[in-house]
């Protein structure tokens, strides 16, 4: 008879620390990413469209036009 009623009040008390610590492991990972991507959200929302091929491009690669440097290289590269 090991099923006794102590070995189920010891039991749950157990179940429910290692829940605990996981949850808690959880939130910290959570917390981390929320960071890791608000910091990709910022970063990204300091893009800019170019102004001639709309693609998305950091600031520092737009030139005073507002175009990406391979649309701000002479046309005849890209038409030719
Ligand atoms: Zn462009």
């Amino acid at each position: 008879m090991w099923q006794s009623p102590g070995h189920f009040a010891v039991k749950p008390r157990r179940v429910g620390t290692l829940l605990w610590q996981r949850l808690h492991e959880t939130a910290l990972i959570n917390a981390l990413s929320a960071l890791i991507k608000g910091a990709r959200e910022m970063r990204q929302s300091r893009y800019r469209p170019c102004a001639s091929c709309g693609e998305k491009q950091p600031p520092e690669l737009l030139f005073g036009d507002q175009v990406c440097p391979a649309c701000s290289e002479p046309q005849t590269y890209r038409v030719h």
